[in-house]
């Protein structure tokens, strides 16, 4: 597990998540993310996406137009309690 986390994981003031403790049971928690599998297997980082969601015959969601942005997960290392961020992501 890495010691840091890319930008793209901070709070909008740039404030690390990372050292984060568990609200169960006050462990030390570490960062990490949820893998979705696509197309051939490929491995991508879960997104959080804005809206409810819709089926679409051709693609399974409709999620074309809507907010999408990488989730964030941190595991507590006591307890296994996991908590979900999806930080903004300044633009480039
Ligand atoms: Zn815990």
């Amino acid at each position: 597990m890495p010691d840091s986390i890319p930008y793209e994981s901070r709070q909008p003031d740039g404030t690390p998540l990372a050292n984060k403790v568990c609200p169960k049971c006050s462990g030390a928690m570490s960062p990490g993310f949820l893998i979705d599998r696509g197309d051939h297997n490929v491995g991508r980082q879960a997104l959080w996406v804005e809206g409810l969601p819709e089926v679409s015959f051709w693609t399974g969601l409709k999620i074309r137009n809507r907010l999408k942005i990488p989730v964030v997960t941190f595991r507590c290392q006591i307890c296994g309690f996991l908590e979900f961020f999806a930080p903004i992501i300044p633009p480039a």
